[in-house]
């Protein structure tokens, strides 16, 4: 098959959360499963330094935007003969210090940017001379895609319709807009309806996506249910209802090139199942980094997130309060919301021999906290997959989760299934149940045959992208994955 990925940010070249480790996993996966694969996202400021040996596409873009024309390059990169990446070189749209914003805003033109962007790789699904058969589009930024091919495929003379798939990472961002914006599109006026972009008057890129696509996926089976209910669909459960024949949840995959205890350029000391020992060492290396006491025996917890209100940050606050009186440490590594990173911040300074935290984006520090951590806290509000927690079982660092998406369909807990647990679970958002699942975790601690079991079990998990890559080709082709 020929498939086109559509991302506002794809790993390594760019990346902000989840998001942009699914796109650069997935597209590799496809190409090394034997499909045909290009990746369309924005040339922002440092890749191409980052990127020796882009080459100019013959394909210079001059597309409308409401009433102006705006230019684009491409480059291209091929990673292999079966996956190229293009990047839309637009420098006054991606050449900046944020790809959505800076200190916490947002970019004010993010409808002219990311209109701009769905155009150029619609253009490009059409242009590309192999000719993708599939266009695949990735949350809000790229939710156009699928209105602006079917507008094409409506328009006389164009015989190969290419079929498109929508995949939600996170309902709860969705690209609202003011209707005025909808001029950018340069769409017919009938497409700004209840079936189509419009949302309570504003304009909506990832309801475009989600009403247009010919197949819907998300990234957990558990999400896939979840957003069609009130409580979880963001005011766009009644639309995911109506499409409930065409939405699939598949559970993301997690790169094991990328995240490897052995031979991982961003650690001091290899480890595995068998040999725990250098986890051991990554422990005091990381406690020495960070400032903290260096005591092998103190049970050391871990968090890599955006401070964000969906990742329960409210309540890891509050049940480290209530916990930091027992013999533990907890180091976090994030950045978001300003008045989380200041409570982090006064946390630090009020138990500096408990808690060490870094405000900030670090890719080697992230896998330097899952290496050493024993125990990694994500109570997240709702969760369309989560990877940290994937990460965390490979780094043998025990998950404490609440029950919710994909930390429900991904990890397991004792009272699931004892002979295969390997973290910790809880149902209710309150600080007091994270609080005793922490209990659970020091008791844990202090059981070194059952810990070891979890440990085995954690890092023998197997969520390589080999085994869903299949279930993508189905979906693409419109039947029922695996
Ligand atoms: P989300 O996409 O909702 O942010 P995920 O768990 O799906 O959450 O993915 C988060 C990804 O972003 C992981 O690869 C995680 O390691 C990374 N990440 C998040 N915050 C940071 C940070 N401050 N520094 C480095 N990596 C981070």
């Amino acid at each position: 098959m020929k498939i086109l990925l559509v991302s506002s940010e794809v790993n390594p070249y760019s990346k902000t959360g989840g998001l942009g480790d699914m796109v650069g996993a997935l597209g590799k996966a496809l190409a090394h499963a034997g499909h045909r694969v290009g990746i369309v996202t924005p040339l922002y400021a440092g890749i191409r330094e980052k990127v020796p040996g882009l080459q100019k596409l013959a394909l210079p873009l001059d597309l409308p935007l409401g009433s102006r024309q705006v230019t684009a390059e491409v480059w291209s990169l091929d990673l292999s003969p079966s996956l190229t990446i293009y990047f839309i070189d637009q420098p006054s749209f991606y050449f900046r210090p944020g790809l959505y914003g800076e200190r916490g805003g947002e970019y004010p033109d993010n409808a002219e940017r990311f209109i701009f962007f769905s155009k150029a790789a619609a253009r490009l699904a059409i242009d590309l001379p192999w000719q993708p058969e599939v266009a695949h589009a990735h949350d809000w930024q790229s939710g156009l895609v699928p209105i602006l091919l079917q507008h094409q495929r409506l328009q006389a003379g164009w015989q190969s319709p290419i079929r498109t798939c929508m995949t939600i990472h996170n309902l709860a961002y969705q690209g609202l807009f003011p209707a005025w914006d909808y001029a950018l599109t340069n769409l017919p006026s009938d497409y700004f309806n209840l079936n189509g972009v419009e949302f309570y008057g504003l304009m909506n890129c990832l309801k475009a996506g989600i009403a247009c696509a010919d197949v819907i996926t998300t990234v957990s089976p558990r999400y896939a249910r979840e957003i069609t209910t009130p409580e979880f669909g963001c005011g766009l459960d009644g639309l995911l209802r109506k499409r409930q024949d065409s939405l699939f949840g598949i559970l993301n995959g997690v790169d094991y090139e990328e995240w490897r205890t052995s031979r991982n350029p961003f650690l001091k000391h290899s480890f595995s199942g068998n040999n725990l020992a250098g986890k051991a060492k990554n422990k005091l290396a990381l406690q020495a980094e960070m400032g903290l006491p260096v005591a092998a025996d103190i049970p050391l917890f871990g968090s890599v997130t955006r401070l964000a209100d969906q990742k329960g940050i409210e309540l890891t606050l509050g049940a480290l309060e209530e916990m930091l009186e027992r013999r533990m440490q907890f180091v976090l590594l994030g950045s978001g919301d300003p008045a989380f990173e200041k409570a982090y911040r006064d946390l630090a300074v009020r138990h500096p021999d408990r808690v060490a935290v870094r405000i900030g984006f670090d890719a080697g520090l992230s896998h330097r906290i899952e290496a050493a951590a024993d125990f990694y806290l994500m109570p997240s509000k709702f969760e369309p997959c989560g990877l940290n927690q994937m990460y965390s079982l490979r780094y043998g660092a025990i998950p404490i989760v609440r029950a919710t998406g994909g930390l429900d369909d991904s990890v397991i807990d004792l009272a699931d299934d004892p002979e295969h647990a390997n973290g910790i679970k809880f149902s209710d958002y309150n600080t007091a149940a994270l609080a005793k699942s922490i209990r659970k975790a020091l008791a844990l601690y202090g059981a070194p045959d059952l810990l070891r079991h979890y440990r085995r079990n954690a890092m023998a998990a197997d969520f390589s992208w080999e085994r869903v890559v299949d279930s993508y080709a189905k979906v693409y082709g419109a039947s029922q994955p695996a």
